[in-house]
């Protein structure tokens, strides 16, 4: 029997809709590329999004075409989002600080058509372009077109005078609406298909209490970039509720940052840790305060605790850590408590961990042939996760489905889940250290490292050892003006880590470079460090 309930696909434009239509005053802030602080709102910009559709149906794009952004975070870039998802076509973050040649392989693989970029991405364009034959038309996100060795309009007289009132919607709700691309630490890029209907459970799976919580009453700082990982749902997630959007343009400095939540009465942001590590640096050394901070989601790698006690005890924001990756639209897990009435010192284990799975998907652990492993908290395994918002193959790829038998999507970590359904990743199955055939865990190490005083950055590698397979080292990036020996560093992880995963060396280095999205770059700190050899000790006991 068919139920006799109202159709209503579940497509992005009807996001944009209900923004505008209920929350049109809300405010959408950007620190725009001009420079100054500018104002809009949720009406303005769906009636911007319309003339934008209506520029790109102009252009002869229609559903599935892929129309191509590059740029940070601002109210052009999303008013270019929904003008091409609304009409029915795909929208396609490119990253700019990718290497140029992985830019020129995603925009070819992806066949953009029309590219929306930000004047200071002209110079990266100009070597790109001629490389990337199916992009016709540039655009430039401003007032005005910078100089430029290649045609290209600005983006305020493109738009100008355009009728609001081009059709959105009305199209299967399975319909593809966004592609981004893995920034492909291993191999080449891999380009993740969004769907409408994802997307739209994405932005309300993440609305629950126990995952971002956002409402009509917060005001989002949304400093994760719109071209990483879906910009985590909150292009969908915060006009479906209402909320103020602040973004942060090109100026990520923490001074900038601090500047827009205070000013902006911020009271909730999103971010990878090392952001948070920087704007708490220049937090204590401005003796700066967070006057309407109350929470922040942390991700993209593991949260150091440091950042967790210090956002707590100085500032008195509740930071939560968020597991996700791109083919997860990106968010899964999210480490709110399970139980009642934890203070905070029982809740900071829970906290370390990337946390419960949001409703609506699975998790399991599996071991190297594919069986399913217990869920007691110590037994390594094989992260495996599905749901409609996981990826279930790569756009373009050849080899069709991306799933296990059961339906599973690989993601490529390496975890533990705990009797209360707490997910904890150890490392990226390729970053594990095998030790006398056990494990150990090279992202828990670093987060204890990084909380000494005198550390900036810390990564921990494993390397060949003659008896051990591998054993860990470390590698330390100094706070500026700071000394410091190694005994220093291993009296200071004695006692918090099992003995046999204590490092065997301690490196310092001028640098711990980190990758296109702010994550440590283990794959570069390899390379730079051939040639290294481990001291050997036969006779030293594990
Ligand atoms: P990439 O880093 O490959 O460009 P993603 O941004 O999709 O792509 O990264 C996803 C990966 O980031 C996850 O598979 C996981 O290894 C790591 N990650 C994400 N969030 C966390 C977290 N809270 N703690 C530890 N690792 C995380």
């Amino acid at each position: 029997m068919r139920a006799l309930m109202q159709d209503w696909s579940l497509t992005l434009d009807k996001i944009f809709d209900h923004a505008a239509r209920w929350h049109g005053d809300r405010e959408v802030v950007t620190r725009s590329v001009e420079g100054p602080i500018t104002r809009s709102d949720y009406a303005t910009l769906h009636r911007r999004a319309k003339q934008v559709s209506h520029g790109l149906l102009e252009m002869g794009i229609g559903p599935g075409d892929r129309v191509a952004t590059m740029g940070w975070n601002s109210d052009r870039h999303l008013e270019v989002w929904y003008g091409a998802v609304g009409i029915g076509a795909v929208l396609h973050t490119l990253n700019p600080r990718l290497f140029p040649e992985q830019i020129v392989y995603i925009a070819n693989h992806a066949q953009d058509t029309v590219l929306f970029a930000d004047p200071a991405c002209a110079a990266l364009l100009a070597e790109l372009l001629p490389q990337c034959p199916t992009i016709k038309r540039v655009i430039f996100l401003s007032e005005a077109a910078p100089e430029a060795s290649f045609p290209a309009e600005a983006y305020e007289a493109w738009l100008s005078g355009r009728p609001a009132d081009a059709a959105w919607g009305g199209f299967d709700e399975n319909s593809a609406a966004g592609l981004c691309y893995t920034s492909g630490t291993t191999g080449n890029p891999k380009g993740v298909l969004y769907g409408h209907r994802s997307n739209y459970l994405h932005a309300m799976m993440t609305l629950q209490p126990d995952a971002l919580n956002l409402s009509a009453r917060d005001a989002v700082l949304l400093i994760v970039p719109m071209y990483h990982a879906n910009a985590w749902g909150v292009m969908y997630s915060a006009p479906l509720v209402g909320a103020k959007l602040v973004l942060p343009g090109q100026k990520l400095d923490a001074a900038a940052l601090h500047e827009l939540i205070e000013t902006e009465g911020v009271t909730y942001s999103a971010a990878v840790p090392t952001i948070w590590q920087m704007l708490l640096a220049h937090l204590k050394e401005t003796k700066g305060k967070l006057t309407t901070l109350q929470r922040v989601t942390v991700g993209g790698s593991a949260c150091p605790e440091s950042i967790i006690r210090t956002l707590h005890d100085d500032f008195g924001v509740d930071v939560i850590q968020g597991w996700g990756m791109t083919e997860t639209s990106p968010l899964a897990t999210v480490s709110t408590p399970k139980r009642p009435g934890l203070s905070f010192e029982d809740s900071v284990p829970r906290k370390l961990k990337q946390g419960r799975i949001v409703g609506n998907l699975d998790l399991k652990l599996v071991d190297d042939a594919g069986a399913r492993l217990p869920h007691d908290g110590r037994t390594f395994g094989r992260l495996m996760i599905k749901g409609p918002t996981v990826a279930s193959g790569y756009y373009g790829a050849p080899h069709g489905s991306a799933l296990d038998d059961e339906g599973f999507f690989d993601t490529g970590d390496v975890a533990t889940i705990d009797a209360d359904g707490d997910m904890q990743i150890t490392d990226r199955a390729k970053d594990v250290i095998k030790s006398g055939g056990e494990w150990i865990s090279s992202i828990d190490v670093e987060n204890i490292a990084v909380g000494h005083p005198k550390a900036a950055l810390c990564a921990v590698l494993g390397v060949v050892h003659p008896k051990w397979d591998e054993r860990p080292i470390l590698l330390v990036q100094l706070k500026p003006g700071q000394a410091a020996g190694k005994q220093e560093f291993l009296d200071y992880l004695d006692g918090r880590i099992a003995r046999w995963w204590m490092p065997d060396d301690v490196v310092f280095v001028d640098e711990i470079p980190l990758g296109p999205t702010g994550k440590i770059d283990k794959k570069l700190l390899r390379t730079r460090l051939t040639g290294y050899e481990l001291p050997f000790d036969p006779n030293l006991k594990r």
